[in-house]
């Protein structure tokens, strides 16, 4: 039987809870394609610093190492709000991680389900048949990790990319495209920004590796809009650390729900931690309210993208559809004629689909 090392990271707040339920749905998906899990469980987050006086123990990055994949919960909360920067629950915890692995590529699916089509605050008729946008996220350059200078006339941030950089990152996105509809769309600023007309120019130059593949272009400021008028004509975006940053935003709001937002972050390797877009809500912690489907989401993408396991990924995402057809809820998806659940039993109806 084939097998896979996970590196389960619940971390604080609703993580625990979710992950309970995301562990569910892995737990039908590897008796029924007769594979094995083995999760390593590790602390993170608040939860670490407590028991080790750190967030990211040396021993959670080494079960991390020792694993196929990471799936990561989240972590943080008021107990822990004040600690000074160097130790912030947040930053020592994911800049640990990403450092440490060089999660260079940030993958955020925004997905209207139609079914779900009711809770975007986008006008109906713009989301009746839904909308499913990858954005591919740089994330480890641009002006986040320029030079920066700080004086008392003057402040600047650099903004810098460089060759290798916009490659690797234009690949991922080109081979995301091939498994989805072969288009790619650049969003940049190249009208104005010496940076952007560079990523825009290697961008283009990796394209003729990938002949199948449709590239188009995208100022941010049209890219902006057009995620609010026309969502249905973008599929794989490719773009910088910072437009991403604020396009993936703008996309995840129109799902209507945070806690309906996957995420994952990939290294040259392959290697990937999984995690869902939503911190860990402390006032709704221990209350069985969450939405644990981004969760569930994020362990779907990591089946697809760690494990090339798209047809489990894919009836995951069919089995949520089902549920949400059904009209049952949690509280944060509820509309008219919606039966509310809880988090647990929001996992149960989906790992039940999977038959
Ligand atoms: P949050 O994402 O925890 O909450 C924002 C809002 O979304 C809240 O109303 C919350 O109830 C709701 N929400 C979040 N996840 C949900 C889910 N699964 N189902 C239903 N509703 C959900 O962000 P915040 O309130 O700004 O931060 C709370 C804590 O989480 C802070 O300590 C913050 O540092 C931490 N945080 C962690 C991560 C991470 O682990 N990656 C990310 C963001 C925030």
């Amino acid at each position: 039987m084939n097998s896979y090392k996970i590196a389960v990271l619940p971390g604080d707040g609703i993580g625990p809870e979710v992950m309970e339920e995301a562990i569910k749905v892995l737990d039908r998906v590897s008796k029924k394609y007769k594979m094995e899990f083995d999760y390593n469980y590790a602390d993170v987050g608040g939860v670490a610093y407590d028991k080790h006086g750190t967030a990211m123990p040396a021993k959670t990055l080494k079960t991390c190492e020792d694993s196929d994949a990471i799936l990561f919960g989240s972590v943080g909360g008021p107990k822990w709000e004040n600690l000074p920067r160097e130790k912030s629950i947040e930053r020592v915890a994911l800049l640990n991680l990403r450092k440490h692995f060089d999660f260079f590529a940030n993958l955020r699916p925004a997905v209207v389900y139609k079914e779900l089509r009711k809770i975007s605050p986008l006008r109906e008729d713009i989301v009746k048949n839904g909308f499913d946008i990858l954005i591919v996220r740089e994330l480890t350059s641009d002006v986040y990790f320029g030079k920066k200078i700080s004086k008392d006339n003057f402040a600047s941030d650099e903004m810098i990319y460089r060759k290798h950089e916009v490659e690797r990152i234009a690949k991922v996105a080109f081979e995301m495209a091939m498994k989805r509809k072969n288009k790619v769309t650049c969003v940049d600023k190249s009208n104005v920004l010496a940076s952007s007309i560079f990523f825009r120019k290697i961008v283009t130059e990796t394209a003729k590796k990938y002949p199948k593949i449709t590239l188009d272009y995208l100022y941010i400021d049209n890219a902006a809009a057009k995620i609010i008028k026309k969502p249905y004509e973008l599929d794989v975006v490719v773009t910088t650390n910072m437009f991403g940053d604020i396009l993936s935003d703008e996309a995840a709001a129109a799902s209507g729900s945070i806690g309906m937002l996957a995420s994952a972050s990939l290294n040259e390797k392959g290697f990937g931690m999984y995690e869902p877009g939503g911190g860990s809500a402390p006032h709704l912690t221990g209350k069985n309210k969450a939405n644990p489907i981004a969760q569930i989401l994020s362990a779907a993408m990591m089946l697809k993208h760690s494990f090339g396991m798209e047809k489990a990924a894919n009836e995951i995402e069919k089995a949520i559809r089902q549920v949400l057809a059904e009209k049952k809820r949690t509280y944060d998806l509820m509309e008219e004629g919606a039966k509310e659940v809880g988090t647990k039993e929001m996992g149960s109806l989906i790992a039940e689909k999977i038959k």
